[in-house]
């Protein structure tokens, strides 16, 4: 019985070497459910989400990990959200065919943006590079490169039935086994994507590292979430303005707002949209974060 939409950390005894692979299904095709991708879409979306997946697990914060690619080629956005509490939703938007190909040819000229937001009011981290290389593990690697990160290798994969990722981190201080980055890097680079889709953590690792001394840490389940509320889109409406607002509302009878993450639809009329410009008095709504 395949581990469904777990992720599982490891590490390498008596090494700088520590890991995580990931195994994403219904949170997978929740995502799959919410448009008709096209195969190269669809792709490239899934490794998002796995990669998004395993760099969100190697921080410990309460807010969220976007990673977002916006080009001028026919693939013109992909974002993926990643939670703390291992929560995950993501979109693409294309137009026309969309060529298999790497990263250039579907997203043309690019960028990657990655978004680190901690919540409680702490400050945001964003990095933004270009978009370099054949894959979505290649742009990565070289963005942590870029970045100045911890060393950081993945391997992703995803078809239509799940998606699915191993990462490798390299972190600082004196190693005992200097050697040990090579070999487990090395090694890694021969796991395909069928095994990384059709096996579990345990299997991945004793089929790399079964000369090593590896420890693997306990499941930790992944779904999928979003993060939508109607809060947020009153939030949204107030910033909008009253005078914005009310014109929408004289000339369509309503304000209606779908989210293009879940399909949530959000519908306020005549009324709902006073109140919201009427509790003015009131101290602001405090916003609850997801
Ligand atoms: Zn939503």
């Amino acid at each position: 019985m395949q581990e469904k939409d777990t992720l599982h950390r490891f590490i390498i005894e008596r090494t700088n070497v520590r890991g995580e692979w990931v195994h994403l299904d219904a949170t997978w095709q929740a995502v799959l459910e919410r448009a008709d991708y096209p195969d190269t879409v669809r792709e490239t979306l899934g490794e998002a989400m796995a990669a998004v997946a395993l760099l969100a697990a190697t921080i410990k914060f309460e807010g969220s990990l976007i990673l977002q690619i916006n080009g001028d080629g026919p693939l013109k956005m992909l974002v993926v959200q990643a939670t703390g509490q291992r929560t995950l939703r993501g979109l693409a938007h294309w137009e026309g065919e969309v060529p298999a190909g790497d990263l250039a040819a579907r997203f043309g000229n690019g960028r990657i943006v990655i978004t680190i937001d901690p919540g409680e009011g702490k400050e945001r981290y964003q990095g933004v590079v270009g978009l370099i290389g054949d894959n979505l593990t290649e742009a990565l690697e070289d963005y942590f490169e870029r970045s100045e990160q911890l060393p950081t290798r993945l391997w992703l994969a995803s078809d239509q039935g799940s998606a699915a990722g191993l990462l490798l981190q390299r972190l600082p201080g004196a190693e005992p086994d200097p050697d040990a980055w090579n070999r487990a890097t090395m090694l890694a680079e021969t796991v395909s994507g069928e095994e990384l889709l059709g096996l579990d953590a345990s299997e991945v690792l004793h089929r790399l590292y079964h000369e090593e001394d590896v420890r693997l840490f306990g499941r930790e389940p992944v779904s999928f979430r979003c993060t939508c509320s109607r809060e947020r889109v009153e939030d949204m409406i107030r910033q909008l303005g009253a005078e914005e607002a009310r014109g929408i509302i004289e000339e369509q009878g309503s304000i209606s707002v779908n989210c293009d993450f879940c399909n949530a639809h959000y519908g306020l009329d005549a009324v709902d949209v006073e109140k919201l410009f009427t509790a003015t008095d009131h101290p602001p709504v405090t916003k609850t974060r997801h």
